[in-house]
């Protein structure tokens, strides 16, 4: 167990690792308390196999949210498959059924915020309270909040987050990818270039920002995995932000 400022000092000294570094020294001291988590996409690949190549067994979390593409569903049965990955697919609480079938197809686009609290947020917020400490693939070239993440990050409940790929830029992700010969997702060719749920995802240029297809024109970057609602526990609180009642 390492305190708060022990922590500090990794992460800065972290900067300068690669991620195989990073993930051996996550998996040496938190293996088997330790998951990752994974959207199955193409830029999900480097980290997967970097996690694969250790020979431990690390749960991979998958946010299975009822609106993925069926692309994606399939290419994360390959992987899962060729890899020998050990993926546990994560659903809504059975409470929100009935509010989320009653409303399935306007609520990614009335109210997207919730509706990636109820099949992400909270789904990845119980499933991680069985572990100490949660692999994440993202980088600080992807979007603002990103920017100012760090490697190491202890959250109050004394969960630690892990982000191995920070410093990659999208030409380090191409370049492994390349190295290992890594497949894609197969809706890459397509110009899906970063790939969520199918109501929130769309094709864009070659030019294009990579997360420019996600939620575009909804004002919206993230799903809140990575933001301050991540730390939003209590369902009191969340109610009073949605507005909502739950029994
Ligand atoms: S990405 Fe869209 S469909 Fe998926 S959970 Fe978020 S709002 Fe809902």
């Amino acid at each position: 167990m390492f305190s708060a400022h022990e922590i500090e000092r990794l992460s800065q000294e972290f900067e300068t690792k690669t991620p195989q570094e990073i993930v051996q020294w996550a998996v040496g001291e938190y293996s088997p308390n330790l998951a990752m988590s994974s959207s199955f996409q193409t830029q999900s690949m480097p980290l997967l196999h970097i996690v694969s190549q250790t020979g431990r067994d690390v749960t991979v979390f998958f946010l299975d949210t009822g609106y993925h593409f069926w692309e994606t569903l399939m290419f994360r049965e390959q992987i899962a498959l060729e890899w020998n990955l050990n993926v546990f697919d994560l659903r809504r609480d059975p409470r929100w059924d009935v509010f989320v079938l009653q409303n399935i197809r306007k609520l990614p686009v009335d109210d997207p915020n919730l509706c990636c609290y109820l099949h992400k947020v909270q789904p990845m917020q119980k499933a991680l309270q069985g572990v100490k400490a949660w692999i994440s693939g993202i980088r600080r070239d992807q979007t603002e909040t990103r920017a100012h993440a760090k490697i190491l990050e202890l959250q109050d409940d004394g969960l630690l987050k892990v982000n191995p790929l920070l410093n990659w830029k999208k030409t380090d992700v191409e370049n492994y990818m390349k190295d290992h010969a890594l497949p894609s997702h197969p809706l890459l060719e397509k110009g899906y270039r970063s790939v969520g749920c199918a109501p929130c995802t769309i094709a864009i240029g070659a030019d294009d920002d990579e997360r420019a297809g996600r939620w575009a024109g909804r004002g919206k970057t993230e799903c809140g995995l990575h933001t301050e609602m991540f730390k939003k526990k209590k369902l009191s609180e969340i109610q009073r932000e949605f507005n909502l009642e739950i029994k």
